[in-house]
């Protein structure tokens, strides 16, 4: 899970990572009071889960409480690269000498632990690597070791970092491993005038696997910004992603819906530039409640025009797939109104297309190959635009 900038922050803090003061707000009132208890200028930062805010215009420096008051009016409500902004972050502003990069994430490939550090912060670390591929160090950290002062001054050194990086980087780390994290990220990290080192923007993604170990993490789930049917869809034990797309897909396995992803944005290319709307992975418990409870999620998405439902039989028999079909489309009844178009094949394939046979409902097709099974709901979802 992806932190907001201002839960990064507080998570930061609480391990003594240097930050700036401020608090985060819902409304342009609530940032104007924030200002007015900063005193003195500060930094109204959109919070949303991605990069390149700065550049989007969603970070503003207000001298006064009335010119924070202003910026926060006009960053509430913008969208920056599709994400709404719910919240600002309103923070004293720092009078920036330099700005660092350092981050710490799990290296699954090499199987250990990298700090990445970089004298040129500011950028994004894909443009960093991109482009100044040698302003970048890379150290790999023993895990069994840890990042002590000895590891955050070969840190520092391999990066050509001033000096007092090197404790921010011990703090840093602490919090990374303290809080189960896979990533954490300052960028800028900053040198300030009175040359202390302050970390100005946090990104930090936990490792959800470790959830049960910090109940107290449970609070960064609640998210005002988060799409309402992904919260319903966790509550109800299903892995499904909001798209910008119009085709709502349904499959049994993370790999089948993601190669299904695909098929159908190669056939909406064909069909009026339609796209999936969705990833809904139903697992291998295939049954009429999963079904229903899926089918209408994305039912309930008015983006969707149609639906495809792509099911590789394996412990779950397309029997028992079809039979989730029928009996999810009589719960829903006059709220299943999209066209469903069903492609099944593996294990008992023969009984399960039987059984949508005998059904012949007025809003399925049966079709046998996933790239026929993609078109066709391509087709359907550009025809009801
Ligand atoms: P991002 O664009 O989403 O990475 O947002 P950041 O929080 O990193 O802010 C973008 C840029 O705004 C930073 O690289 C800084 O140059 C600038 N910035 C952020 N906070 C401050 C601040 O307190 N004072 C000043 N002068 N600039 C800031
Ligand atoms: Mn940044």
């Amino acid at each position: 899970m992806d932190l907001y900038e201002y839960e990064a922050r507080d998570l930061l803090a609480g391990h003594h990572v240097p930050v700036a003061r401020g608090a985060v707000a819902a409304t342009a009132a609530e940032a104007e009071a924030i200002a007015r208890g900063v005193g003195g200028p500060v930094v109204v930062k959109a919070q949303v889960k991605t990069g390149g805010r700065g550049k989007a215009g969603g970070v503003r420096l207000a001298t006064t409480p009335e010119e924070a008051r202003a910026h926060a009016a006009a960053i509430l409500g913008m969208q920056i690269k599709g994400h709404h902004v719910h919240r600002v972050l309103v923070a004293e502003a720092a009078e920036i000498r330099h700005e660092y990069y350092v981050s710490f994430l799990l290296d699954r490939a090499e199987r250990r632990f990298l700090a990445l550090a970089s004298a040129e912060g500011g950028m994004e670390i894909e443009e960093l690597s991109r482009d100044r591929p040698d302003a970048l160090a890379r150290v790999a950290i023993d895990p069994a070791i840890g990042v002590d002062l000895d590891a955050a001054r070969q840190i520092v050194a391999a990066a050509r970092l001033p000096e007092p990086v090197a404790d921010v980087l011990v703090k840093l780390w602490n919090a990374f491993v303290a809080a189960d994290a896979t990533l954490v990220e300052i960028n800028p990290l900053a040198c300030v005038a009175d040359g202390t080192i302050v970390a100005l923007d946090g990104k930090v993604t936990l490792d959800g696997n470790a959830d049960f170990r910090h109940p107290d993490h449970a609070a960064f789930g609640e998210d005002p910004g988060r799409e309402p049917r992904e919260v319903e869809a966790q509550a109800r034990g299903l892995n499904y992603v909001k798209l910008d797309g119009q085709v709502g897909v349904i499959g049994n396995g993370a790999g089948l819906v993601m190669s299904t992803l695909d098929v159908v944005a190669e056939a909406g290319r064909r069909h009026g530039g339609v796209a999936p709307a969705n990833f809904l992975d139903i697992g291998g418990g295939a049954n009429a409640q999963v079904m229903a409870d899926g089918l209408g999620i994305i039912i309930d998405d008015p983006a969707v025009r149609s639906v495809l439902v792509n099911v590789f039989g394996g412990i779950t028999a397309c029997d028992q797939v079809a039979n989730g079909i029928v009996d999810a489309l009589r719960i829903l009844g006059p709220d299943a109104s999209k066209p469903l178009v069903v492609r099944l094949d593996g294990n008992s394939v023969d009984a399960g297309r039987a059984i949508l046979a005998e059904a012949a409902h007025p809003l399925v097709t049966m079709i046998d190959t996933m790239d026929a099974a993609a078109d066709r709901a391509a087709a359907l979802a550009n025809a009801g635009a």
